[in-house]
């Protein structure tokens, strides 16, 4: 018999768990306060320019394999575009280009590191030694490195100011959302081991041709073929609780009685669904109001001519980090401007915002000098991502109860800021949903990482 399975949240955590749930022979009711899916990774009506925005940018990485699976699964992995060279802006001259070469991991980015021109000598040879040692390390020297701070690795390896400037700070900021001297280092030295060392197919980067809020529309459907309901514009209000287990969720439309709960809203979300009774029956439930938080900053800014040569640019060392050339539509050009850990911003406003980015933009493209943009929405995200600083892992919950501090046994919680050993990210939420589900239906689970090329796991990076 089908037991049905209450998902709180529709973002790509929520929607990864119900996909897998719904695969199981199980019914998922997925519970979405919005009346659209994808939750932080996902699209707006803009009032003011008439087009379909995505809230930020998002891109994915080689080394996301289970995002690529989500897609796939959706059958939307081929609105995917896929970039193998990155573009760091080095004005006056053309931006430099980090492109992976026939050279074996961990080599593969030799050529175009000693070619880029923003970096001297001693930077470079700064870098290559921190680079050495994350090699060396492996993953269990990782390990080790968790829960202290990035900071503490650039000085233990000699790292030149320009070299944390325009090198580690775009990077790390970019992917953990915090900077780099504040970052835990075990997630830090992820990005570099993971996504940049191991092999030359994780560091590519993908960038959805089309909003975000599109690529969910299968899931939509998926859900529903396999029996199961998508309540979009209800809110989940409480999980019923009758000392033992979770017996439904109360919603403002009604109780969903249900076997099982998989919760992916955020945690400040979801301490507000958990009686007192619940959070001290239950160890995971304890700490959600102290996850921490950073923001991001998206600009979106159209021009009547086109400003930009190449698909994407990493602006080393200013506060903007990068840009993203979306489309030229009616002869407009649409970049989209992206400020990770951007504390200093919030209280902005508009105008200053533009201000601000439009002079990192002159900075680094010559044709935006002079150049007003014709429109501008700025999008504050101010609870974005959880904060990867060090500790961040006491305070991420697993899936499922620990077996010894006991716990409610039909309450599954995912989300990017569960135990997922990512930094937040959609690999993370879609990693996060796949283990719920796996946790309850006994199918399925978290697709398995990139294996390292031989030559890096030789030298250390072995999986
Ligand atoms: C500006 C910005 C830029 C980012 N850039 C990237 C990037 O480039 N690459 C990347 O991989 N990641 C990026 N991320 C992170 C990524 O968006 C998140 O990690 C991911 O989307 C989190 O998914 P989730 O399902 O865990 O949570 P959410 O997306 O927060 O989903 C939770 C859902 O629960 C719903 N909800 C909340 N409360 C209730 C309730 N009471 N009842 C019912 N529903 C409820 C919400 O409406 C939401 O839809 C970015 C995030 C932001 C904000």
């Amino acid at each position: 018999m089908s037991r049905t399975v209450a998902i709180v949240g529709g973002g790509v955590a929520g929607l990864a768990a119900a996909l897998c749930v719904a695969e199981s022979g199980d019914r998922p009711i997925v519970i979405e306060t919005r009346g659209k899916l994808g939750g932080r990774a996902t699209s707006f009506e803009d009032a003011r320019t008439g087009l379909v925005l995505d809230n930020c940018q998002h891109v994915l990485m080689g080394c996301c394999t289970n995002l690529i699976d989500f897609y796939e699964r959706l059958g939307v992995d081929d609105l995917i575009e896929w970039h193998d060279t990155t573009f760091w802006a080095n004005p006056p001259m053309d931006p430099d280009r980090m492109k992976p070469s026939w050279w074996p991991a961990p080599g593969h980015f030799t050529g175009s590191f000693l070619r880029m021109r923003q970096l001297d000598l001693r930077d470079k040879v700064a870098i290559a030694r921190a680079m050495w040692r994350m090699i060396r390390l492996g993953r269990d020297g990782r390990a080790q490195w968790a829960g202290r701070d990035f900071g503490t690795f650039l000085r233990e390896t000699g790292q030149t100011a320009a070299a944390i400037d325009r090198f580690w700070e775009p990077v790390v900021v970019s992917a953990c959302n915090v900077p780099s001297a504040g970052c835990d280092a075990g997630y830090a030295m992820k990005v570099f081991q993971d996504g940049f060392l191991q092999d030359a197919w994780s560091p590519c980067m993908g960038i959805s041709t089309v909003p975000l809020a599109r690529l969910y529309d299968p899931a939509r459907e998926a859900i529903v073929r396999a029996g199961g309901e998508l309540r979009d514009s209800t809110s989940a209000i409480a999980l019923n609780f009758d000392g033992r287990r979770i017996t439904g969720v109360t919603t403002d439309e009604g109780i969903v009685e249900c076997s099982a709960v998989i919760t992916s809203v955020p945690p400040d979300r979801l301490a507000k669904l958990c009686s007192d009774t619940l959070r001290r029956a239950d160890a995971r439930l304890r700490d959600l109001e102290a996850v921490p938080f950073s923001p991001i900053l998206g600009v979106h800014l159209f021009f009547d001519h086109p400003v930009m040569d190449t698909p994407h640019l990493v602006l080393p060392g200013r506060a903007t980090q990068w840009l993203f050339r979306k489309s030229g539509e009616d002869g407009r050009e649409h970049v989209h401007a992206v400020i990770s850990g951007a504390d200093a911003w919030m209280a902005l406003d508009e105008a200053e915002i533009v201000r601000r980015v439009l002079a990192d933009m002159a900075w680094a493209l010559p044709r935006v000098r002079g150049l007003d943009p014709v429109a501008v929405r700025a999008v504050k995200e101010k609870r974005a991502t959880f904060a990867c600083v060090p500790g961040i892992d006491h305070l991420r919950p697993k899936a499922v109860p620990d077996p010894i501090a006991g716990g409610v046994p039909n309450l599954f919680l995912a989300g990017d800021w569960t135990a997922t050993g990512w930094p937040a990210t959609m690999e993370g939420a879609v990693r996060s949903g796949y283990a719920a589900a796996a946790a309850w239906t006994g199918q399925g689970g978290v697709v398995a990482d990139v294996p390292p090329g031989r030559v890096a796991s030789l030298l250390g990076l072995h999986a």
